[in-house]
């Protein structure tokens, strides 16, 4: 029977694959052929013994020359125990494995049948140093057969990540089968693009990254595999991309003498020139006549609600109305008063004394009251309200807009993919759409990730910004400190200013979900009462938390904001966009629980007004610990970009990207978005020429699959956003 790349894996038979099936979710046998190895071993390796470490793993390839079982009697059980003691010969050196057993039966399986003298195999595990030299202990062994031959063996082994107890050996037997089967690898790269990128045919591909003989081949097998991987996605981008350009929008180009004229007129400060660089760019899309799909980085505090608030004013000129999408409620309620207030009179439409021409703004969260809920509602269906602003609660059926022009999408760390396309099927024709985030994306994640988006970035900070000074206080190292942070907050209320305390977690019965038997997270509910009978005593302390009741958390913040309060007390719900320029100190403790963007978003909550600010990294982790060193690395640098490449580094690729990496056909396996910019950027380019040429992919069957694959699966989520 003929074996394609679409033929199911049971088709390749062996010993395991069903085992494989189960532990991976493969379907096909080009499913199969997806899971690479996670590493090779060549056959010299212990010349690299050197510059290894305790705990290293390990691996290499030789021939038993001796063998010695040995008894003992064990500790615990008082039972005699067993030992093999076996020295392997690699082609640099030698090194000897331990094998403990408990049972006379095993060990001696082992000793005479497993690795006899003369036996070779592949043996993995991890480095120790004993009796003066390095051994490898109980390590996973492959033996090859008995007429093996060390020279003969390839000076290339594939080890391949063991998934829920598959073996490496057992995926390298089945994948061997099913190379040896299968008729034809489907080439998914047009042949110019691969002449023109120097790489190999889709076959050698395929077979060497299973079975290079070679480093070469590994390495021109790489090359090749991860262009595909870089070039797939890029057409599904661009393909994306094109049914934009092809789609219609309601111009929206304002009107002169409207109401964003006479917003401009009394804004109390001047744009900057990044500012106002954006502002143009982004009114000139909104007059065309397909939807503007704009993705506005800034800098924490670089000024991109006005920005937005200028495009809505724009397209409520229009005649149309603009939903402001906020990641939480406290940051929803902010928006509303902070708008409210930068337009006055103008957000008065319909009331006495509201000017001539004037909208209203609207607030629509999950918490509102009846009646408060039913206005909302009927100002955005109704038209009234040129401005709605809200949470989630703006997606659901019930919300109907008269005319929606404009989306923007506030702190879209937060909001997938789905949620935009809900707001915009809530417009008769497709909306413009603005997205803000102020976790700044490397250059790459943001081709990847938000490829189907035009970037805008604000780098500058409005004049005038204080300085934020950010220092860690290690209280392992450095007890006496903490005492010292919360005089400097003492200081800083009699100057006037407000602070924030920052906790990871509210109630201090819950346990840490990561962390169980961990030392137990300060919680916004002990330290609240502890600083107001203790380090801050006689001073205003209020708390804030996603589990008061919402009036409660609104009350809170609008006395904070008019500095009724001096210290307030929270989890990171003010982590995003909360503006209150005389707050000028925070404290966060247990800050190494926090990710290095999530701590530099918090600070930036500080130092907004003309006052230069302090942030307290408070941590009793290890002094030397790599999570100290991020919390160094926060307090070292306020680039955000810097900061986002340092959090994006520290976790896995898939999670950078928001997909689960677990077995079965994963997009991106090879291609790194963090590293491989170059590789990214040519096969964009490559992808968007092609696609030019061959719209329906009709020429390359393998490709339209591979992007309809792609396209269809939860990964192309990752494609817009986590
Ligand atoms: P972010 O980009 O972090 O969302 P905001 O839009 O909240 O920042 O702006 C932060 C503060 O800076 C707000 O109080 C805003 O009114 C103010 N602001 C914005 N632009 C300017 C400017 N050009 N000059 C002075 N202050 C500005
Ligand atoms: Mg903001």
């Amino acid at each position: 029977m003929a074996v394609s790349w679409s033929s199911p894996v049971s088709v390749v038979g062996g010993k395991n694959y069903s085992k494989i099936i189960k532990a991976t979710g493969v379907e096909t046998v080009g499913d199969l052929l997806g899971i690479y190895p996670r590493r090779y071993v060549p056959k010299g390796t212990l010349s690299e013994l050197e510059e290894l470490n305790e705990g290293d793993l390990l691996s290499l390839v030789g021939e038993v020359v001796s063998s010695v079982q040995k008894t003992y009697q064990d500790r615990r059980t008082h039972r005699t125990a067993y030992r093999l003691e076996v020295r392997v010969r690699a082609e640099d050196g030698s090194l000897l494995l331990t094998y403990f057993d408990k049972h006379k039966s095993t060990a001696d399986w082992r000793a005479e049948s497993e690795l006899p003298r003369g036996a070779v195999g592949v043996f993995s595990g991890r480095l120790k140093w004993f009796n003066n030299q390095w051994q490898l202990t109980n390590p996973a062994s492959r033996m090859y057969g008995a007429g093996d031959d060390l020279a003969e063996m390839p000076d290339l082994i594939p080890l391949y990540a063991s998934v829920a107890g598959v073996t490496t050996w057992q995926f390298e037997d089945t994948i061997r089968l099913a190379l040896d089967l299968v008729q034809e690898i489907p080439e998914v790269l047009p042949a110019e693009v691969r002449e023109a990128e120097d790489l190999i045919e889709a076959g050698p591909a395929l077979r060497w990254i299973h079975r290079p003989d070679t480093w070469a081949q590994k390495v021109s097998a790489e090359k090749r595999l991860k262009y595909d991987e870089a070039f797939v996605t890029q057409t599904v981008l661009a393909r994306r991309r094109a049914a934009i350009e092809g789609t219609r929008a309601n111009p929206r180009p304002g009107a002169p003498g409207g109401l964003l004229d006479r917003f401009d007129e009394r804004l109390p400060f001047t744009l900057t020139d990044g500012q106002r660089a954006v502002a143009e760019e982004i009114s000139g899309e909104l007059g065309l006549g397909h939807p503007m799909h704009r993705l506005l980085q800034g800098e924490v505090g670089s000024g991109k609600t006005v920005v937005a608030l200028r495009a809505m004013l724009q397209v409520v000129d229009s005649g149309g109305q603009a939903a402001l999408l906020a990641p939480t409620e406290v940051l929803a309620q902010q928006h509303q008063r902070s708008i409210t207030a930068m337009l006055g009179d103008l957000a008065s439409g319909g009331f006495l004394g509201g000017a001539e021409g004037a909208t209203r703004v609207a607030l629509l969260t999950g918490s509102l009251n009846a009646v408060a809920r039913r206005q909302a509602l009927a100002e955005a269906a109704g038209g009234e309200a040129g401005i709605v602003i809200g949470t989630h609660a703006l997606l659901e059926d019930k919300v109907q807009f008269a005319d929606l022009g404009l989306v923007v999408v506030d702190e879209q760390h937060r909001f997938g993919v789905e949620q935009r396309a809900a707001l915009s099927t809530k417009a008769g024709t497709p909306p413009h759409v603005l997205v803000m985030t102020a976790t700044p994306i490397p250059r790459t994640v943001a081709m990847t990730v938000f490829g189907d988006l035009d970037t805008s970035t604000l780098t500058e900070l409005p004049a005038g910004r204080g300085e934020v000074q950010t220092t860690v206080v290690p209280i392992l190292a450095r007890p006496e400190w903490l005492e010292r942070a919360w005089e400097r907050v003492r200081e800083e209320v009699a100057q006037g200013r407000q602070a924030y305390v920052v906790c990871a977690r509210i109630d201090p019965d819950e346990l840490d979900p990561d962390k169980p038997e961990a030392r137990p997270l300060r919680a916004v509910e002990e330290v609240a009462p502890d600083l107001s009978h203790g380090a801050l005593q006689g001073l205003r302390i209020e708390m804030l938390h996603g589990r008061l009741p919402p009036d409660e958390k609104d009350r809170v913040m609008k006395s904070f904001a008019a500095g009724e309060v001096d210290v307030l007390v929270s989890t990171t719900v003010i982590e995003v966009g909360v503006d209150v320029p005389n707050a000028t100190v925070m404290v966060i403790l247990d800050a190494d629980r926090f990710g290095v963007s999530q701590l530099h978003q918090l600070r930036g909550r500080i130092g907004r007004g003309g006052h230069s600010g302090l942030c307290l990294l408070v941590s009793g982790a290890d002094p030397v610990s790599a999570s100290m060193e991020r919390l160094v690395a926060v307090a070292g640098t306020r680039d955000g970009f810097e900061l986002s490449r340092i959090d994006l580094e520290q976790r896995r690729e898939g999670n950078v990207l928001g997909i689960e990496q677990s077995g079965g056909r994963s997009a991106l396996k090879l291609l790194s978005v963090l590293r491989d910019e170059e590789v990214i950027e040519r096969a964009r380019a490559a992808a968007t020429a092609h696609l030019a040429t061959d719209p329906g992919l009709s020429a390359l069957p393998a490709l339209a699959e591979a992007v309809r694959w792609l396209e269809q699966s939860e990964q192309a989520d990752f494609l817009d956003m986590t």
